[in-house]
């Protein structure tokens, strides 16, 4: 998502909730497919201690495995914003309350 910058151990990586520099090594590795363990052909995505912190108390359960299912960056917008409600309306889930 960040270009295809490769960031090697002591670089700086950049904190995908609010945009701050942090250092690799006390950034935490976000995956959005859920496996931190299959490394291959991955950019690993990162948050800064202070946003992880606060992603925890976010009521999320399969929300980044319904944004991977709705196909999120690879259909056009409204074919993703279609089969997400689609899928959230499966779920039973809401999006209401995701935004502040
Ligand atoms: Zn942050």
């Amino acid at each position: 998502m960040w270009g295809s910058r490769r960031n090697r151990d002591g670089a700086q990586v950049t904190c995908i909730a609010c945009g701050d520099s942090v250092a690799r090594s006390d950034a935490r590795e976000y995956d959005k497919h859920g496996d931190r363990w299959n490394r291959e052909d991955k950019e690993f995505e990162f948050f800064c201690k202070h946003c992880y912190r606060d992603l925890c108390h976010q009521p999320r359960d399969g929300l980044e495995s319904l944004l991977v299912e709705s196909r999120a960056g690879h259909s056009d917008r409204e074919e993703f914003i279609a089969t997400f409600y689609d899928l959230l309306a499966d779920h039973g889930d809401s999006p209401e309350g995701r935004e502040s």
